[in-house]
């Protein structure tokens, strides 16, 4: 599943590619069709993202918003010469309505496989922006308001951090790393965590995903544990992007050796190191 980077990169491609310009807006496989009639000819104003949603602004305080779900894509094409005929079921493309003179401004977009697409407005944008928790990507973001559900709750920090009205946009692959890189095992109850553990996770996710964002790929190794610091092969996996637990279980942790783990929680793996994420006891347990 897309994770947030994804979507705040998306929201990047789609501003450089057609905001402030006029775009032709048509539903190829029709069930955007009534919608997209509305926008057609409109300029498109920018896109937006927030956790694992994006909002494709028009004129009027109107957003097309949309979540990728599992298997959604947007591609967006820059600089091609012609449209060609869509393929498969696009729900949503997007055709700039190029200079004649410049041609290298055309482009287009395909949406396909989304499990949302809908022309909304301004008040239901605020609601879904509202139910969603503080998105490490977004420069206003309030990480106090994730701490202050974290730091109440029995539920495993695994749980809270995939739970997008307690923290938006990380997914299985972020989780399972920053949990890594803080040495927290993601059963740990969410209200065990100090403070300081919490903020240094946050910071953590900041960065990565900004580098995310940029590369457009997950990677969190630390340069020391690059397969070209360690004389390791890199890593094989469709994914991309060098990890250190993620989808690697049964393999060796790159710190200690030990195997990784894994483990469904809600219905996503965990992947952890016993030995870096020691199982955390509670005072109770200990007396
Ligand atoms: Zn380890």
């Amino acid at each position: 599943m897309p994770e947030g980077h994804t979507l705040r990169r998306l929201a990047n491609e789609l501003t450089d590619a057609f905001a402030d310009r006029p775009v032709r807006v048509s539903s190829p496989q029709g069930r955007f069709t009534a919608d997209a009639a509305l926008l057609d000819g409109q300029t498109l104003v920018g896109a937006d993202s927030a956790g694992k949603h994006l909002f494709v602004e028009f004129p009027g305080e109107r957003f097309v918003h949309v979540h990728l779900g599992l298997i959604g894509s947007f591609d967006v094409h820059t600089g091609a010469a012609a449209v060609p005929a869509p393929v498969g079921q696009v729900r949503l493309r997007l055709v700039s309505v190029t200079d004649a003179e410049d041609p290298d401004t055309a482009a287009y977009a395909d949406l396909r496989g989304a499990t949302q697409c809908d022309l909304i407005g301004l008040e239901k944008r605020d609601q879904i922006l509202g139910r969603l928790g503080p998105d490490p990507l977004r420069p206003d973001a309030d990480p106090e308001k994730a701490w202050r559900r974290i730091s109440r709750s029995h539920r495993p920090i695994g749980d809270l951090l995939m739970d997008q009205e307690v923290l938006a946009g990380v997914g299985n692959v972020y989780r399972a790393e920053v949990l890594f890189r803080h040495r927290l095992h993601p059963l740990r109850p969410g209200e065990t965590l100090r403070r300081g553990q919490f903020r240094a996770l946050w910071d953590d996710l900041v960065e990565l995903m900004a580098e995310g964002v940029a590369s457009g790929r997950i990677d969190t190794v630390r340069p020391e544990h690059l397969p070209e610091a360690m004389g390791r092969p890199p890593r094989k996996d469709d994914h991309g992007g060098e990890v250190y637990v993620y989808r690697r279980t049964g393999q060796p942790c790159h710190v200690c050796g030990k195997k990784v783990r894994t483990e469904v929680l809600v219905g996503r793996n965990l992947f952890w190191c016993p030995h870096c994420q020691p199982r955390f006891r509670s005072r109770a347990q200990h007396t």
